[in-house]
């Protein structure tokens, strides 16, 4: 077999195989190593198994929602942005759908039928697929990239992209290994920390287990820092688990709290089960429904909230078992106070291992933002997670891998002609 190929991406993540297909396109001889047998393995496991493809939003939105640098992303999206993940799909007859905060899924619901296009289309360019058979160094001669070693041997490329990224969920193939290869080369990694991870709460109602199981839909869940100014701000849904939250309000909050627990011991979050209402409206609400009742508030405030919400709230303030007539303004406001300003109180969030995507990665001033060149050695793209740039589930770190894969596979295909 020839080892001598032009482009050669190392990972068959999103990022990866479009960067192969894109390099590919562009006429170059492409080789694709993979460490598992199969690609896209993590790629799989998005959206509940049904494949986050993307998510329909304007550009401004998508950086708006990748907090870890997506401004480095402007560029990217400049010449390929989320419509035309979309269109990509659809020109090869992928149906697709929208579903709720504009995330794309496939209509088949399921994430095959996004990998095998990917796959097929590798094949039909002719793209050399090295699927189990792990990259172990990138080679470079300390002037520019070389190519790359595998125990089968030493491969040559005049352009080398690294797509294997970032560290969570190792068992999908993601290990890190990406930053290892940058470093052997001059690359800076910026600090990892875990994001889009469930969060742990100290509270005592979490050991006691009164809200476990619990789920809250939009509600507001925010990151207070120790100046006592709101750092994130969230409005979705939220679970009660035996640990502490999870949901999206949560995962979405969660690289907020560790960048603050890097100084903190603890950090504070205030829930607000009702974002949409002010604590008037609120004070309204709770006396129209319990005032001309004689029933106990646990009772009369039925429907309120989530009953086992509504009776731990009452119960703090000591107020379940009273009716209305019994009760103070003062324990009133108390209650409704816990509806609107709860604050909870987290000490640490999942470790990389479970959470969903990598915070940190590899130093963007050492990236050109235009064709997602090392600064430190021609020949060297980078694509993907193993970036320094992070966001929010909901097809958007998705979208990063492909977008960013579509514009290192066109780079690194000019640079094996130049
Ligand atoms: C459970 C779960 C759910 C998620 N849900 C969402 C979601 O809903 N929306 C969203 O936007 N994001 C989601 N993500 C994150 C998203 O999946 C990743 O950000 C995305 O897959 C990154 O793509 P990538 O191509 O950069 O890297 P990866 O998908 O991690 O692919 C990297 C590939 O490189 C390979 N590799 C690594 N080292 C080597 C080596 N030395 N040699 C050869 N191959 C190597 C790996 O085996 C792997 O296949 C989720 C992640 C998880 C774990």
């Amino acid at each position: 077999m020839s080892k001598k190929f032009d482009v050669i991406v190392v990972g068959g993540g999103p990022a990866g195989m479009m960067a192969a297909i894109t390099a590919a396109m562009n006429g170059t001889k492409v080789a694709l190593f993979e460490k598992n047998k199969r690609p896209g393995k993590k790629l799989l496991m998005t959206g509940g198994g049904r494949c986050n493809v993307t998510n329909n939003r304007p550009v401004d939105d998508l950086i708006f929602h990748i907090p870890g640098n997506g401004r480095f992303l402007y560029s990217t999206f400049s010449q390929f942005d989320n419509q035309d993940v979309m269109s990509f799909f659809s020109e090869r007859g992928v149906a697709l759908k929208e579903e709720d905060h504009g995330r794309i899924f496939p209509v088949s619901d399921k994430s095959a039928t996004i990998v095998n296009t990917l796959k097929d289309e590798l094949e039909q360019l002719n793209v050399s697929l090295h699927f189990k058979e792990p990259i172990e160094k990138i080679i470079s001669d300390g002037e520019r990239i070389q190519g790359v070693r595998t125990a089968e041997g030493d491969y040559s490329a005049k352009s080398v992209i690294l797509t294997t990224g970032g560290i969570t969920y190792p068992s999908t193939g993601s290990q890190g290994d990406g930053y290892r290869f940058a470093k052997s080369v001059g690359h800076h990694v910026t600090p990892l920390y875990p994001t889009e991870s469930p969060i742990f709460l100290t509270d005592d109602f979490v050991a006691e287990k009164t809200l476990q199981g619990l789920s809250l839909q939009d509600v507001t869940l925010s990151v207070i820092d120790e100046k006592n100014k709101t750092i994130a701000s969230h409005e979705m849904d939220l679970l009660f688990t035996h640990f502490g939250i999870s949901g999206p309000a949560a995962l979405r909050c969660s690289s907020f709290v560790n960048q603050l627990l890097r100084t903190q011991q603890t950090v504070t979050l205030k829930l607000d089960c009702f974002p949409d209402k002010t604590v008037n409206d609120l004070m309204e609400e709770v006396a129209e429904l319990a005032k001309t009742s004689t029933k106990q508030l646990k009772n009369a405030l039925a429907g309120f909230l989530p009953e086992r919400l509504l009776l731990f709230f009452l119960e703090k303030v000591g107020i379940s078992e009273q009716t209305y007539g019994q009760t103070s303004k003062e324990q009133l406001e108390e209650f409704v106070s816990y509806c609107k300003n709860w604050s909870l109180t987290a000490n640490k969030t999942f470790g990389l291992e479970k959470s969903f995507v990598t915070g940190g990665g590899v130093e963007l001033k050492e990236v050109n933002p235009k064709d997602l060149a090392s600064k430190k050695i021609p020949g060297l793209y980078f694509a993907g997670e193993v970036l320094d740039v992070n966001g929010y589930t909901g097809g958007y770190n998705i979208t990063t891998a492909f977008c960013t894969g579509y514009v290192a596979g066109t780079h690194a295909a000019y640079n094996a002609f130049a």
